[in-house]
């Protein structure tokens, strides 16, 4: 099979995660568990790509310092091409503190860090690690001038791209927005940017028509438990999710788009590679952790085969 080349360019965070009894209140102290994930929802895509079996390029800012060090070793050792990255001298990696109560609820905190630092030349020269042919996705995570930059590189490049709107900012130019071949909100992601709140199937074909408003050639809406919607200007579909048992839902639509980027790039035809990316994304669910939630392309197979099977009994 003729795979197609693939790069990721987002960002890069160590997140630090307390589970907790309950949330605390300002002013206490409490006690909890820590795990360290890598994460960070560039760095999330590109691993669960690689792990489907892919050799993805994927461009972020580290700092030099141990965390830096460390995320660049777990990418590696996830099978991601890292010679694209950047490593900043004097500057901190980007790290997120989480804080997980027993009922589910958190509280985030993100320091950005190298992450923020990101310039639209530093893009640019990335975007050499870009071959023919290549399908490029980005998150909003980066600066909002760099993603301009490397969307309006499109028309020379002549890649195809996947733009997860996360987390909505506002300045993307309007000839950025046009450049955009899939873009792959969420609900609130799609509510922030089409004031269209979605809540099931029938909202989610309103607010995909806004989308499309925005400029890019395809809607792709992933609705959680509910599963995805799907509108361009000719077709739309609607494909629920797989019925699982969710243990930890972070990173689910990292999955989703990694692994959607990962099929389309394998040959896929569209509404197989959105139901490859659902199957991913289900059973990212029922693992716990970003990064080390991804499922490979053999767990994968296994899992569409028992489904089909449950679904001619
Ligand atoms: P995000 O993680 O960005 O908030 P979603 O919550 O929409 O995105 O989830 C992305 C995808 O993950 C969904 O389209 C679905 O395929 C899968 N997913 C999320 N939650 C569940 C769930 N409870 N059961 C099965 N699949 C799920």
């Amino acid at each position: 099979m003729n795979t197609r080349p693939l790069m990721f360019f987002g960002t890069t965070n160590l997140d630090l995660c307390f589970n907790v009894e309950r949330l605390p209140t300002p002013g206490e102290s409490l006690m909890g568990g820590l795990t360290r994930y890598p994460g960070g929802k560039g760095a999330n895509q590109a691993v669960a790509a690689a792990r489907l079996g892919l050799k993805p390029h994927f461009y972020t800012r580290l700092g030099d310092d141990d965390v830096g060090r460390s995320l660049l070793q777990s990418l590696r050792e996830a099978g991601v091409c890292t010679e694209a990255i950047g490593i900043a001298r004097g500057e901190v990696s980007g790290s997120a503190l989480v804080m997980v109560g027993d009922d589910g609820s958190n509280m985030i905190v993100i320091d950005p860090g190298a992450n923020l630092n990101v310039t639209a030349d530093m893009v640019q020269s990335a975007a050499e690690f870009i071959e023919p042919d290549a399908i490029v996705v980005a998150e909003m995570g980066l600066p909002i001038s760099a993603l301009n930059r490397l969307f309006e590189m499109k028309a020379d490049k002549g890649f195809e791209l996947i733009f997860k709107p996360a987390p909505v900012r506002p300045g993307l130019s309007p000839a950025a927005w046009a450049s955009v071949d899939f873009v792959t909100p969420n609900q609130t992601e799609a509510f922030e940017l089409t004031g269209i709140e979605v809540t099931d199937f029938d909202s989610a074909v309103h607010a995909a028509v806004r989308l499309l408003d925005l400029g890019p050639a395809a809607a792709l809406i992933t609705l959680g438990a509910k599963g995805a919607y799907y509108a361009d200007a000719k077709r739309s579909f609607a494909l629920p999710a797989f019925p699982v048992k969710v243990v930890d839902t972070t990173a689910a639509g990292d999955a989703f788009n990694g692994a959607f980027a990962a099929s389309l790039a394998q040959g896929l035809p569209l509404r197989d590679a959105v139901k490859r990316a659902l199957a991913v994304a289900a059973l990212c669910v029922t693992r716990r952790g970003a990064q080390s939630s991804m499922p490979t392309a053999g767990a994968v197979d296994e899992f569409l085969k028992s489904q089909t099977i449950l679904e001619l009994e």
